[in-house]
């Protein structure tokens, strides 16, 4: 028993040394991402329930590495938030989503919004307002063509703080979404209290709803509440043909999700948009 415990905090020993390495990596990768141009962008469309046309786009961050191919976001977000590297990197998506929205504003096709992903770091800077007034001006743009998503944790982390960055955002008329809504620990109320513009359902609870009554009424609920609070509800991850009806009869105002379309390259979207152009 004595070898077999020596054994497994070795065993745990080295699963560690090999999470820090890794975390080292993409670390110093991450510093590097941008001057090599390893980071793309590339867009999901989210669809208009009612008109049944694409409405706008979300941007979602993609690096291909030189030395570790490719990584999700999902493993090095949270690594650049840690380091701070998230606010070069953040800036860069601004801007660089903005300047896709206006090359496809002036090829004449009709691009709708764009949706950027603001980290919580990111979203505190206290310049955050004249950073996204910046991109938006550099590229000829007007503030509602443009909306930020932030998550529901984000938020609540810090709240007064939230509340005033949120009140500069929307003073620059930028629209404001809280992304990944009820897997925090936020409730309506608080939200109330918040400048917002669009709540985006998250993905589990939009999987829950064709699995249970629970999970229908869940998300129903949600989308009354929140329409009685003037907000837009998206819901983000419908896959099913199911999903879908049944958030259209909850009165659900747009989706976004594989049923329609994954996260697309630059060039993809513009097919699409010509397509939907000759429609
Ligand atoms: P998110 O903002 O909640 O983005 C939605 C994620 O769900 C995306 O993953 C998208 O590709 C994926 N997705 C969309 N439709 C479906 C579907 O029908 N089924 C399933 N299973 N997944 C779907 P992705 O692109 O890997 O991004 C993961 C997360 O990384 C994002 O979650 C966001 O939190 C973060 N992220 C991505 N780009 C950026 C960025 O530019 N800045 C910041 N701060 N975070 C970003
Ligand atoms: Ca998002
Ligand atoms: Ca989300
Ligand atoms: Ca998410």
């Amino acid at each position: 028993a004595k070898q077999a415990g020596r054994g497994s905090v070795a065993a745990f020993d080295d699963a560690l040394e090999q999470a820090f390495r890794r975390t080292a990596r993409l670390e110093a990768g991450l510093r590097v991402a941008i001057e090599r141009g390893e980071l793309a962008l590339h867009y999901q469309p989210k669809w208009d329930i009612g008109t049944g046309r694409l409405s706008g786009w979300e941007a979602l961050l993609r690096w291909q590495s030189a030395e570790l191919g490719s990584v999700r976001p999902d493993e090095f977000i949270p690594v650049a938030e840690r380091t701070g590297l998230i606010l070069s990197i953040g800036d860069w998506v601004l801007r660089e989503a903005c300047r896709q929205l206006r090359q496809w504003r002036d090829e004449g096709l009709p691009t709708g919004t764009m949706a950027v992903n603001l980290s919580a770091r990111q979203f505190r800077q206290r310049d955050v307002a004249e950073e996204v007034s910046r991109a938006l001006r550099d590229n000829g743009l007007k503030p509602q063509d443009l909306e930020l998503e932030i998550t529901e944790s984000a938020l609540m982390d810090d709240l007064p703080a939230a509340a005033v960055a949120l009140t500069d955002l929307q003073r620059l008329g930028v629209r404001i979404a809280i992304d990944d809504f009820g897997t925090g620990y936020s409730s309506l109320a608080y939200l109330k209290k918040l400048p917002l513009n669009c709540l985006k359902i998250d993905r589990t609870f939009v999987t829950d709803m064709t699995a249970s009554e629970d999970g229908a009424a869940i998300v129903a609920t949600i989308i009354v509440l929140a329409h009685g609070m003037g907000l837009k509800v998206v819901a983000e991850g419908v896959e099913t043909q199911e999903q879908f009806v049944q958030l259209r009869e909850a009165g659900c105002d747009q989706a976004q999700g594989y049923l329609f379309f994954k996260p697309l390259a630059a060039p993809e979207c513009r097919d699409l948009l010509r397509a939907c152009k000759r429609l």
